[in-house]
């Protein structure tokens, strides 16, 4: 009152449970579509604008640390053949295969990402050349030991590999992505089913 004294008291509550539920599900919806922007639909890899992004900051960061890391350019053998034998759905089913088999063998610090159609990056991180070169014989071998098996149709494989290790003769990241398909071209022109290294 205007004497000071207290006579009254008024108590108001809001429930304000469904603004709080709102607010969460926005958040968790924009933490699934900040994921699905950066994944590959078909395979579930990294898609390859956000792989490109973490290529580059790995590239910068060795600018800085100079620690070891290795590029992965996988790339299906006569993957044309596979598709016109059996259809795009087959196709797509090896594609799935191999990316199931990647993500099997890698860590998960590694990046791996669907680079093109049937090509697939990795990138390596901490890693030599001749450790990258023992993991990518091993993913090649078990891909050429494979059977892929969509409804009755029974489907074998191979892929090539080209690896290479950053170092200081790698002036910029795109220079590096060019010695690792350097490396792949290698594999194809010398029969496919192989993994070659920069520098030979
Ligand atoms: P090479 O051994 O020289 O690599 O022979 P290739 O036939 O695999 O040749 P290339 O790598 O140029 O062929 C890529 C083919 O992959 C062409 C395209 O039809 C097919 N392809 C690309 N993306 C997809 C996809 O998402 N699904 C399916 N099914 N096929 C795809
Ligand atoms: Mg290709
Ligand atoms: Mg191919």
């Amino acid at each position: 009152s205007s004497t000071g004294e207290v006579s009254h008291l008024c108590l108001l509550v809001y429930d304000v449970t469904d603004t709080a539920i709102h607010k969460q599900s926005l958040k968790k919806a924009n933490e699934e579509l900040a994921i699905l922007s950066q994944t590959d639909g078909l395979t579930q890899l990294f898609n390859r604008a956000h792989w490109d992004k973490c290529f580059l900051a790995e590239y910068k960061r060795w600018s800085r640390s100079q620690h070891s890391s290795t590029l992965v350019m996988i790339d299906i053998d006569k993957f044309k053949n596979v598709n016109d034998k059996y259809g795009h759905t087959v196709g797509d089913e090896v594609i799935r295969h191999i990316s199931g088999l990647i993500k099997h063998h890698v860590r998960e610090t590694d990046i791996c990402g669907r680079y093109g159609g049937e090509e697939f990056a990795i990138l390596l991180s901490d890693t030599s050349l001749s450790n990258a070169h023992v993991f990518a014989e091993r993913l090649r071998k078990e891909v050429s030991e494979a059977i892929v098996i969509y409804n009755d149709i029974e489907i074998t494989y191979t892929i090539s590999i080209g690896i290479a290790e950053i170092d200081e003769s790698i002036k910029s990241h795109g220079a590096w992505i060019e010695c690792a398909d350097a490396a792949l071209y290698r594999s194809k022109e010398t029969g496919r089913n192989k993994t070659s290294l920069h520098p030979k």
